[in-house]
């Protein structure tokens, strides 16, 4: 028998060896402290996590780049801001059992992981008490029975934190249970790890969604076209030939994507790597990201230039959660 655990992947070697240093983040980016007011006491708040795949794609020397400003804890974090809570979306409430979602009619979000591989400083889930949220096997067989209970429920979105900072075969395994139960049509994986580490695409995830009853849907979170690279666009194409939809969800982020030509670069390149615009978030109010707002007037007069360049196919839905509500509010407006 062998005793010796089996070796890690590449993606989890990836997701161990981030950067999580400020002063490493700097040097590699050949950066000086002067250059780029980080914030270390943001840093304590909500630490600075960055996989090495990611920080591939942020051009060294510069401080105003992108997908750096995307991760980089800043002192404005910790102002706060009238309007701004914790749990913006109210999903306390919304919790029947310990990782588990129903808000919405006929899909549940199931909390898979409260890992993420990467930490966006916009991130309306980081203030989330995740503790809470760990998927004991007690709990999984809560939620699989409430879900075996409700034949009104057709698909199960599995969310985070990120899904897929779970092993295959812990996935595989929910797999199993999920295509057990018959109501269930649809599978939906949404997830920013990809992105930040392309080689979480494994052959064997390829294959068992290739293998599934289940209709697989996979929502990433491309926020800027620099993400959206080659080692990228390549570990996507598997995916796509196992029959797997793609779909990507940005946030609208002041100072990041807030121009209607990258917004339109997105979109084209998105199309070009078979992946369709889904949504486009307006930020949702969580302490610490204020300094990404835009207003409501922007974000529309943004989503209307938008729409008027791009085939209808191309444009995402400009939305917000909206506690209460039984849906997404599309802010598209007329
Ligand atoms: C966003 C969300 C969904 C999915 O909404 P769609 O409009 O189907 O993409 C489901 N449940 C919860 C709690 C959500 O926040
Ligand atoms: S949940 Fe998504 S947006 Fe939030 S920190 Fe994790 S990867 Fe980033």
């Amino acid at each position: 028998m062998n005793l010796i655990s089996p070796p890690k992947a590449d993606w989890q070697r990836l997701l161990s060896t981030a950067v999580c240093q400020l002063d490493q983040l700097l040097n590699e980016l050949h950066l000086t402290p002067e250059q780029l007011p980080a914030s270390v006491a943001a840093a304590r708040d909500f630490p600075l996590r960055v996989p090495r795949p990611y920080l591939a794609k942020i051009r060294p020397g510069d401080p105003q780049d992108p997908l750096l400003l995307q991760v980089l804890p800043q002192q404005q974090e910790l102002n706060l801001t009238p309007g701004f809570t914790t749990d913006p979306l109210h999903e306390a409430e919304h919790n029947p059992l310990p990782g588990l979602i129903h808000k919405y009619q006929g899909r549940v979000l199931l909390i898979l992981s409260g890992a993420c591989a990467i930490n966006c400083r916009y991130c309306f889930r980081r203030h989330f008490p995740y503790s809470d949220n760990q998927l004991s096997s007690s709990q999984r067989t809560a939620i699989l029975d409430y879900l075996r209970r409700d034949p009104s429920i057709h698909e199960v979105i599995l969310s985070g934190g990120d899904p897929l900072a779970v092993p295959d075969q812990r996935l595989f395994s929910l797999l199993d249970e999920l295509e057990a139960i018959e109501h269930l049509t649809r599978i939906r994986i949404h997830s920013r790890l990809p992105v930040v580490i392309p080689q979480r695409i494994t052959p064997a995830l390829c294959q068992r969604l290739a293998n599934s009853r289940l209709h697989s849907v996979l929502v990433l979170h491309i926020n800027h076209p620099h993400e959206l690279d080659s080692p990228l666009v390549n570990a996507l194409q598997p995916l796509r030939q196992a029959g797997v939809t793609l779909l990507n969800q940005a946030v609208l982020l002041k100072g990041i994507n807030d121009r209607v030509e990258c917004l339109a670069t997105l979109s084209e390149q998105l199309f070009a790597a078979s992946i369709l615009p889904y949504y486009l978030f307006v930020l949702d109010q969580v302490q610490g990201a204020a300094h990404f707002q835009l207003s409501r007037e922007q974000a529309q007069g943004l989503f209307r230039q938008l729409q008027a360049r791009l085939p209808g196919y191309l444009v995402p839905r400009l939305a917000q959660e909206i506690p209460g509500r039984p849906n997404k509010t599309l802010l598209s407006g007329q």
